[in-house]
This record gives structure tokens, C-alpha cells and sequence, in this order.
């Protein structure tokens, strides 16, 4: 008869040490503080600027205004000059993107105070 000792397998260390994917620890994300109230007041960071002037907070004047845009010559502006110098174009096209809408950003700023509110990036 088989008098040795029945020896149990070990069970398998299936946990392993899981690593979360870093993909998302790229950007950094200032902490939101939580605030107690939620007005109709939206601070600047959290605003989305886009091409045209929209209602913001600004901080300096203490009040809603709507932005007055400036367009311009951003990432987009150029990176597209550079293309076309690289193409061949140095008759001055490369200078288009500087003058057209299409690549420019457009930056808001407080019509009062002229502070600079935000940015809206092609970018
Ligand atoms: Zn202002």
C-alpha cells in the first residue's frame, strides 16, 4: 500500500501585483477643491474658451463679462508656416497662416480690465 504521506499541492499565488496602466498619469490634474455651493459662477480654469466671445467670471473686475477676442498665431499658425516653407512655398505663403483665421488661436481677455481670461488653441 502506498504508505507515504499525501502531500497537497501548493496552491498558486494568483495574485500578483497589479499595476494600474500609467497612461492616464500623464497629465497632471491639479485636485478640484470641492466647494459647499454651486453658483452660476464658473471659475476660469474650468471654463472652455472657444472662437468666439462667450460670458465669464473675471476675477479682477469681480464680475460676469463677456470676453473681447485677439486672434493669435499660435502652435497651428506655425507649425503650418513651417510646412509650407518646407514644401517650397518662400514666396511668402508661409506667412498665410499667420493672417488667416483658420490657424490662429483666439485669446479672451476682460474688455474692463483687460486681463487675459483664456485661450482658445487650434492646438
Ligand atoms: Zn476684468
Amino acid at each position: 500500500m502506498n504508505s507515504g504521506k499525501f502531500v497537497q499541492p501548493e496552491p498558486r499565488n494568483t495574485f500578483t501585483s497589479y499595476q494600474p496602466p500609467s497612461s492616464h498619469s500623464l497629465v497632471p490634474h491639479p485636485p478640484i477643491p470641492q466647494q459647499s455651493h454651486i453658483g452660476p459662477v464658473v471659475p476660469i480654469g474650468a471654463v472652455s474658451f472657444g472662437p468666439y466671445p462667450q460670458n465669464v467670471f473675471c476675477p479682477t473686475c469681480n464680475q460676469q463679462v463677456l470676453t473681447s477676442t485677439h486672434k493669435k498665431s499660435g502652435v497651428l499658425a506655425w507649425l503650418v508656416s513651417i510646412g509650407c516653407c518646407l514644401f517650397g512655398c518662400i514666396c511668402g505663403c508661409c506667412l498665410i497662416p499667420f493672417f488667416s483665421s483658420i490657424t490662429l488661436d483666439v485669446e479672451h481677455s476682460c474688455p474692463k480690465c483687460a486681463r487675459k481670461l483664456g485661450i482658445y488653441s487650434k492646438i
